[in-house]
């Protein structure tokens, strides 16, 4: 007989969504002895590859958790500057090491132990709940307030009743969906093709960004692996493999020469992933019982890794915002409001600027050998360390850092 019972459990905060920004608001509630249950969809953190940058901002925070030598102990590399090396020379577009704070440098770590170190942190806590291979569905209304989710688990369907649901379920979030919170897309530009080479002790520092008279080239180095982003412009990834393997291969190394070698290890397409870029921000993150946070709220742009950076910082100011009003059984709309607020002009001025440079960046996509163009003003800018530090700051930090309250 086919098994229809449901199992119903009841908290103050269900989360869905175990990547940055639902593991570290997860953390941060228990903290506060506050109930939570965290539903992921996935049976484990590993994916393929995601955002791994983490910012001076969030190492501040994993410092104020206690947190920041077990994250130090995550095999990481350090970067402090980013720069752009065109045909004409290298330009400087950041200097993290100019800055006078805690940790003047990015850290480049696997994002799913990240994300697993925030969990088992969280784990430590009575009141912290995760269940893993959980896919949200459907929310429980009440008198059009959500005050719940509905599940299918590992063993059969599930209600979780809750005062407060937090969709922390990223790009696709089926939380907005069903919020009836639809997003309104920026104009596409470009897309971007992934993969990796080996790296080596010897090699050399290179550019953040690369480009040549052939293309573009986003280099970033892991502890044995240099990250390679390739951007193409939007929806022409079918023409590029077309082309085949060897074009695409022939290309990075003629951006670059010290792949000319180790372009052979991509063997195969499959080594090769294909990461369309969408970029939204949400006009309102809330409804009635539900807010929404991380990428679900506004995705990013992969330019500058900025993705968990956001996450992570909204997943403090929600924290911070409703830590007392969870206790209290008393979250209103204000409170979230009042969480957008605080979010939303950070997050706007970093898209207003990746969608700019994106634009720059495509054109040379567009048409072989078209040069990159940056104006006369934006070249004065980035040669004056005291103007380019504006743009990092509001990178790294958001128009005010934020810090964990409670
Ligand atoms: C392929 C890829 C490459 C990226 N590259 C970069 C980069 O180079 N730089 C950068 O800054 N950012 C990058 N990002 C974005 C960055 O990873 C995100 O900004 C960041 O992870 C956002 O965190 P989040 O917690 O909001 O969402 P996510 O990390 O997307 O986490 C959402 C979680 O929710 C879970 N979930 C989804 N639906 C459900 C459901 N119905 N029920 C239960 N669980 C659910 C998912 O399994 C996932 O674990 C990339 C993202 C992807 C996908």
């Amino acid at each position: 007989m086919l098994d229809t019972s449901v199992s119903v459990s009841q908290t103050s905060c269900c989360i869905v969504g175990g990547g940055p920004a639902g593991a570290m608001l997860g953390l941060l509630l228990a903290r506060q002895n506050i109930p939570v249950m965290l539903l992921e969809s996935h049976m484990d953190f590993d994916r393929d590859f995601r955002g791994d940058t983490v910012f001076p901002s969030v190492l501040d925070v994993v410092y104020e958790l206690g947190l920041i030598e077990k994250l130090m102990k995550i095999p990481h590399t350090k970067i402090s500057k980013l720069s752009m090396q065109t045909p004409k020379g290298v330009i400087s577009l950041a200097d993290y090491s100019r800055l006078r704070v805690r940790f003047p440098h990015a850290t480049i770590l696997p994002q799913p132990n990240f994300i697993s170190m925030l969990i088992e942190e969280a784990k430590q806590y009575p009141h912290f709940q995760v269940l893993m291979g959980a896919q949200v569905d459907g929310l429980l209304l009440e008198n059009g307030k959500v005050c719940g989710v509905r599940y299918r688990g590992q063993s059969g369907r599930g209600e979780i009743q809750a005062q407060l649901v937090v969709g922390a379920d990223g790009r696709f979030s089926r939380v907005r969906k069903m919020a009836g919170l639809e997003p309104q897309f920026a104009e596409p530009t470009m897309d971007i093709l992934w993969t990796r080479l080996s790296r080596k002790p010897s090699d050399p520092e290179l550019a953040t960004v690369i480009q040549s008279d052939k293309g573009i080239l986003s280099v970033s180095p892991r502890p044995d692996i240099w990250q390679l982003g390739y951007p193409i412009p939007k929806g022409s990834y079918a023409r590029v493999h077309e082309r085949g393997l060897e074009a695409l291969r022939r290309s990075i190394a003629s951006i670059e020469p010290l792949f000319e070698e180790r372009v052979n290890e991509i063997k195969d397409w499959k080594q090769v992933s294909v990461f369309s870029i969408q970029t939204y921000c949400l006009k309102r993150w809330y409804a009635p019982g539900v807010l929404l946070i991380g990428d679900s709220a506004h995705a990013m742009s992969p330019i500058a890794g900025a993705g968990i950076n956001l996450a992570v910082q909204d997943a403090v100011t929600a924290s911070n915002i409703l830590g007392d009003k969870l206790k209290a059984k008393d979250v209103q709309l204000a409170d979230m409001e009042q969480i957008q607020r605080a979010r939303m002009l950070s997050v706007k001025l970093i898209q207003n600027h990746q969608q700019k440079l994106q634009k720059r960046l495509v054109k040379p996509l567009e048409k072989e050998g078209t040069p990159l163009s940056l104006p006369l003003m934006m070249r004065v800018f980035f040669s004056i360390p005291f103007l380019r530090d504006i743009p990092m700051r509001v990178l790294l930090f958001g128009l005010r850092p934020v810090h964990i309250k409670a």
